[in-house]
């Protein structure tokens, strides 16, 4: 199965192959502001993905050093995907709420949940981590 997650303008699109690898959610500060919204939403699929449209690329380093580039629209601002500096040909996460799709799969995993704030529930079953596992 494919599926595309595009930007609110619809520029900026990338298009992913097969189910998700993994679908988490973060309450970490950074994604906080960074999304606009209290927690991240998002799904790693594995490569290939075909990314059309031009990007804004914004780099930050995580608190464990990974460096994570993440692409937004420079049009219409809308956060639509990133990679990890160094797996860029292994995989990439896309934002959950790019797809579009009321359906797509529940998260099974929420990291940083030292920041979640008191009134978000997870979902029954979904696996809580303090910090980020990795
Ligand atoms: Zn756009
Ligand atoms: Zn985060």
């Amino acid at each position: 199965m494919n599926r595309t997650a595009s930007c609110t303008c619809g520029q900026l699109r990338i298009e992913v192959q097969g189910e998700p690898r993994v679908v988490g959610i973060c309450h970490c500060l950074a994604c906080q502001q960074r999304t606009g919204s209290v927690f991240a939403a998002l799904a790693s699929f594995a490569a290939p993905y075909k990314v059309s449209g031009k990007a804004t690329e914004y780099v930050r380093t995580g608190d464990q050093g990974a460096k994570f580039r993440f692409r937004f629209c420079p049009v219409c601002g809308t956060t639509v995907f990133h990679t990890e500096e160094g797996y860029e040909a292994i995989s990439a996460g896309v934002a959950v709420g790019a797809f579009r799709d009321p359906d797509f799969p529940a998260p099974q995993v929420s990291i940083y949940d030292c920041r979640r704030h008191p009134w978000v529930q997870l979902p029954s079953g979904t696996k809580a981590f303090e910090k980020d596992p990795d």
